[in-house]
């Protein structure tokens, strides 16, 4: 589903993403830890096209994002690490207005939106989304990304900073959608939620891939050095 050669993203001189290497299967999880700066953000962000990598190649779907980005777009559900929302929309109205930003038809997208809104917990709410809490804003961030029904999922720290409830069952949730047949890509800083649904793991240091395996093999490994 996905496959980077040599990407390497350079901001002025400086080195954000080293010559990484990475595959991700389609139907599969994977994580990417490592510390803040490690590089993470810019990984997924290249990835779903929203940035060129300076050097190597990246395919999506069999294609290159060098070439065709656009097409390969619309199958992919991007989730930025800070989703500011228009706060003086309910929750329905701020998915309906991306529903029309994204051309849906307007009977599919209010189906889209119930189902949605139902999985996620956040029917039955006619706040407006300004007076939600930060785990409900961030589940009306994850609706959104969503809402075409995309086959690759790229989530950039879906749970950071949440409650361990909603943290639970947003991990969850993407467990599901797994299940349901999606491919998914999501950096984490919590070690225990990754373990918790990711297939591999992928660990990064100062922009470079240190290892990516299950973390049962991580485990193994990291033992045997001891
Ligand atoms: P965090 O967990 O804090 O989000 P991260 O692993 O996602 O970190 P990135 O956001 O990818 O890390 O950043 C990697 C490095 O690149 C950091 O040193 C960051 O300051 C730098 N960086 C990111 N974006 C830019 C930019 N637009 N211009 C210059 N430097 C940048």
């Amino acid at each position: 589903m996905i496959k980077l050669k040599g990407v390497t993203k350079l901001y002025k001189d400086f080195v954000a993403v080293d010559n990484l290497d990475l595959e991700v299967k389609e139907g599969e999880i994977l994580g990417i830890i490592g510390h803040n700066g490690a590089g993470k953000s810019t990984t997924l962000k290249m990835i779903a096209g929203l940035t060129a990598p300076t050097y190597g190649s990246i395919h999506v779907m069999g294609k290159d994002m060098a070439k065709e980005s656009t097409y390969v777009k619309r199958y992919i559900g991007y989730l930025p690490e800070e989703s500011p929302l228009y706060e003086n929309m309910t929750a329905s109205e701020y998915l309906l207005f991306f529903s029309e930003l994204y051309g849906m038809p307007s009977k599919d997208a209010k189906k889209r939106i119930d189902m949605l809104l139902k999985a996620l917990k956040l029917d039955e709410q006619n706040k407006l989304t300004g007076e939600f809490s930060k785990g409900m804003k961030r589940k009306v961030a994850i609706a959104r990304s969503l809402l075409h029904d995309p086959k690759l999922l790229i989530f950039d720290e879906p749970n950071s900073g949440l409650d361990p409830l909603t943290s639970f069952f947003i991990i969850d949730y993407l467990k599901n959608l797994k299940g349901q047949g999606k491919t998914i890509l999501l950096s984490a800083h919590n070690l225990f939620h990754v373990e918790y649904i990711c297939d591999r793991v992928a660990i990064i240091k100062g922009g470079k891939l240190l290892v990516c395996d299950t973390m049962d093999s991580i485990r193994k490994s990291l033992g045997s050095r001891e």
